[in-house]
């Protein structure tokens, strides 16, 4: 399984839309993965509430400061030499 190694540009991913902004609906991906989540960009009327300051934080504690991302797919097709492994 490849997993994202980023630790730059990261960002906190709301993995339900509908789910809150509380820690356990929060991921943190690196903006590149955040970009290849279905929901990025849904600015419209499926918008979820930001989540606070202490909640990224928390989150990004979580997630140990790197991006969580374990698709693969979206880290392999960029910068694969930079950003992933197997
Ligand atoms: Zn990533
Ligand atoms: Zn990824």
């Amino acid at each position: 399984m490849s997993r994202c190694l980023r630790t730059w540009d990261l960002e906190v991913h709301h993995k339900n839309v509908n789910g809150g902004n509380g820690l356990d609906n929060a991921k943190v991906l690196c903006h590149k993965c955040h970009v290849n989540t279905s929901s990025y960009g849904d600015t419209g009327h499926n918008s979820p509430e930001p989540f606070s300051q202490e909640t990224k934080d928390k989150a990004l504690r979580r997630a140990n400061y790197q991006c969580e991302c374990t698709k693969g797919d979206c880290c392999w097709s960029q910068d694969r030499f930079i950003i992933c492994s197997t």
